[in-house]
């Protein structure tokens, strides 16, 4: 298995897929997308992204922060926790 490229996608993490050189160590910030809501990783260093959710750009001044990490990498791992708390959220308050 030769991986040597990742999609331009950012960060679908399967854990070890990251390596050093390959992820960016920026700080990385997260951030709500303005029109719908997703959580959106960005470079500190980025002034706008084109949400993959519904492709809208988003300025990240404009933006709701959630958090910020070091790198992507981290960062990447904060989505998924506040995804699995907002999922978790949603279950808690609509099935059982
Ligand atoms: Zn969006």
């Amino acid at each position: 298995m030769n991986v040597t490229f990742l999609p331009k996608c950012y960060l679908s993490v399967c854990g070890k897929v990251f390596r050093k050189g390959l992820t960016e160590m920026v700080q990385t910030n997260v951030i709500e997308c303005t029109n719908c809501g997703n959580l959106i990783l960005i470079a500190a260093t980025q002034k706008s992204r084109t949400c993959p959710y519904c492709g809208v750009r988003v300025e990240t001044r404009r933006a709701n922060k959630v958090a910020s990490a070091e790198d992507a990498f981290t960062a990447s791992r904060v989505v998924r926790s506040l995804k699995e708390q907002k999922k978790l959220h949603r279950d808690g308050q609509s099935a059982r």
